[in-house]
């Protein structure tokens, strides 16, 4: 289809040579559309500033060139940053930065320093994170998705309720496939809270699909509050747990954090709280569940 902007052709780079100052003149006056047509919406929204800038600095004209083409590309990738960590649809933002070793003895911060780099999602690997509620691990999820992110893999964020309770619907509705499709498209899946509450019957099943497609594609991190040894109570299935095992920690690193809930020893902390009686360093995996305060923050 014809273009339908009106704009005046910009002349070849031949007829340039030839140009008038008028021509030129002229040129300058279409700077700003011309800048919009090649979408460079940096330059052209801080033009003055970074021309000033460029003088100021005595920069030749290949450098100015490189200067401008700096803060284009800085803020494309901002924009694709942004854009990213949206469709990512974390639930917070949390980072590793942020996140207190000190308070979690039983997790490897090498270990986890290690799984930033992503070169784990770069394989097709999976990580398996264990451990009791409050712990840390959608803190965790999250900092390792917005790390994958800012490497430029594409991240999807759910819930292990979420994505069944979707599947489910699929099935019921025949949409099975094209939710399959959704999901097995993000390079790296985040499943958080496998586990909390109790599945459909045929959840399990459907779970082993997504697991079967992504097998070796794409990355899958996944959180639970029970071991592993219990996912067929989870699925209530014990040969459909067993495949969805086989795949899942085939290529996989497991991570299994013990240790007292990082909520309620902020409250403790504060006074609010007694620790629990002879401790509780494996509190709620798949045991007893931790004391819960009246309402969690
Ligand atoms: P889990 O998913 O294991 O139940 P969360 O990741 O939701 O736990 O952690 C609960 C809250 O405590 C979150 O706000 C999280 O950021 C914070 N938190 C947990 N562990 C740490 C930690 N070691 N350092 C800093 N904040 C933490
Ligand atoms: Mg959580």
């Amino acid at each position: 289809m014809a273009r339908t902007r009106q704009q005046t052709p910009a002349p070849s780079p031949a007829g340039l040579a030839a140009a008038e100052p008028a021509d030129i003149q002229r040129l300058v006056e279409e700077l700003d559309s011309m800048l919009s047509r090649l979408r460079l919406g940096a330059i052209r929204e801080q033009l003055d500033g970074l021309l000033e800038e460029a003088a100021r600095r005595q920069l030749n004209l290949r450098e100015a060139l490189a200067w401008l083409c700096a803060a284009e590309v800085t803020s494309k990738e901002q924009r694709r940053l942004s854009m990213a960590m949206t469709i990512a649809r974390f639930p917070f933002v949390r980072t590793l930065e942020g996140f207190e070793f000190e308070a979690q003895p039983s997790i490897d911060p090498g270990k986890i320093r290690d799984l930033a780099t992503c070169r784990w999602v770069a394989n097709g690997d999976n990580v398996v994170l264990l451990g009791p509620p409050g712990v840390g691990k959608t803190h965790l999820e999250v900092a390792l998705g917005r790390e994958a992110v800012a490497r430029g893999y594409t991240v999807q964020f759910t819930t292990a309720m979420e994505l069944l309770g979707s599947l489910v619907k699929g099935q019921q509705q025949g949409t099975l496939e094209a939710r399959l499709a959704q999901y097995s498209k993000p390079k790296l899946l985040i499943i958080d809270e496998l586990g909390y509450l109790p599945l459909e019957p045929q959840a399990g099943h459907l779970f082993f699909q997504l697991i079967s497609r992504r097998y070796e594609q794409g990355s899958v991190l996944i959180s639970s509050n029970r071991p592993v040894e219990e996912w067929d109570e989870v699925f209530g299935d014990q040969v459909v747990a067993a495949a969805i095992l086989d795949r899942l920690m085939h290529h996989s690193h497991v991570v299994t954090i013990r240790g007292d809930s990082y909520r309620l020893r902020e409250k403790r902390r504060a006074g609010l709280f007694r620790p629990p009686a002879g401790g509780s360093s494996l509190a709620g995996i798949g045991g007893v569940p931790p004391p819960m305060p009246a309402k969690e923050a």
